[in-house]
């Protein structure tokens, strides 16, 4: 299948309570560096026409603010967790702008959390100025926003089934602590996986660092980027050190760049 270049931004890197961590004194938390500075994960996916957004988290607002995103085609979300969906209320800026709904890409579950969550999305009555949202349903077949072909892939976080995206070379996975066969088939042969590591200990619903990167090397992945950390973690310099030379810790506003095919 062909694809055009892309370019990846990592919005956001943290777990759900976002680094630094309300409250919290710790090293990490206390870092100067903004490296440790982590808002919740997120990923924006461009290519030269085509701008779409994985997931909407608490932080979109000032995502899309620092990122300076003037127009989004589509929405893709990869479970219903609230650190993944909060901040969908504030695509009105580009239904707004864009004088248009928002194509929103979902599975089953995520949906159902949508129409409970957002429920004035939904009603009969609209209020003025709440979003607008066109649903369309992810089911395990392909599917294409714009000019950026997509291939779900289905991962598990606890019970809970989560989507991993592939684009072109490139494949996307938040959220997960186990992945069947067939699905680490559709991941091989990506140049560029990203993949949740969220702490070393170990966790009952995320991969921690070991199992991140017996991943990235079971699927022989040449590059790799760590996500969706915790304070737990550890200092980002730190742990890079760590690391084999093809895996990184994201950061965010990293950009990383793939070529089409
Ligand atoms: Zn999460
Ligand atoms: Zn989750």
């Amino acid at each position: 299948m062909s694809y055009p270049d892309l370019r990846v931004t990592f919005l956001g890197t943290g777990t759900s309570g976002g680094v630094p961590m309300i409250a919290c004194n710790c090293v990490v938390c206390s870092s100067e560096s903004e490296r440790d500075k982590r808002l919740r994960s997120s990923i924006l996916v461009q290519s030269h026409n085509t701008t779409l957004v994985v997931d909407t988290t608490p932080d979109f607002r000032t995502q899309m603010l620092r990122e300076n995103v003037k127009k989004l085609d589509a929405v893709i979300f990869t479970h219903p967790h609230k650190d993944h969906i909060a901040g969908l209320d504030d695509i009105r800026a580009y239904n707004f702008f864009q004088q248009k709904s928002m194509d929103v890409y979902a599975n089953p579950l995520t949906q159902e959390a949508l129409r409970r969550d957002y429920y004035y999305i939904f009603s009969e009555k609209k209020y003025p100025g709440i979003p607008s949202i066109d649903l369309h349903t992810i089911s395990n077949e392909p599917f294409t926003v714009g000019d950026i072909p997509v291939i779900p892939i289905l991962v598990h976080h606890l019970k809970m089934p989560v989507l991993g995206f592939r684009f072109g070379n490139f494949t996307y996975i938040t959220d997960a602590n186990r992945i069947e066969q067939e699905e680490k088939e559709k991941i091989k042969g990506s140049g560029v996986l990203v993949v949740n590591a969220l702490r070393k200990k170990e966790h009952i619903s995320h991969f921690n660092l070991q199992e991140a990167i017996n991943l990235v090397e079971e699927l022989k992945i040449p590059t790799a980027y760590f996500t969706h950390i915790s304070h737990q973690l550890g200092l980002h310099d730190e742990i890079s050190k760590e690391l084999p030379s093809n895996i990184h810790l994201a950061y965010d506003g990293l950009q990383i760049n793939i070529p089409g095919k």
